[in-house]
């Protein structure tokens, strides 16, 4: 199980979920080489513990627990998923 980042995250990239994730598993982070260049933020779902903090920290509410995520943004589980495959 992980936490995803949808949607309402594009063009968006608030970033307060990176600063309350427990174990630092939301990228790019701010400091890091592809921050301005990628679309939205994701969750490595190897790294994230099911906390659920990130969720109520989202301005735009873009982050769901996995069976939470909406039917017309499934395909951004493969999104995140794939962001850590590079
Ligand atoms: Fe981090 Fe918890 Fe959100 Fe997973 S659910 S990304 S561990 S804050």
């Amino acid at each position: 199980m992980t936490h995803i980042i949808a949607e309402p995250c594009i063009g968006t990239k608030d970033t307060a979920c990176v600063d309350v994730c427990p174990v630092e598993c939301i990228h790019p982070m701010k400091d890091e080489p592809g921050f301005a260049e990628a679309d939205q933020l994701y969750i490595d779902p190897d790294e994230c513990i099911d906390c659920g903090a990130c969720v109520s920290e989202c301005p735009v509410e873009a982050i769901f627990a996995e069976e939470d995520l909406p039917e017309k943004w499934s395909a951004f589980y493969a999104k995140n998923v794939d962001y850590f495959k590079k």
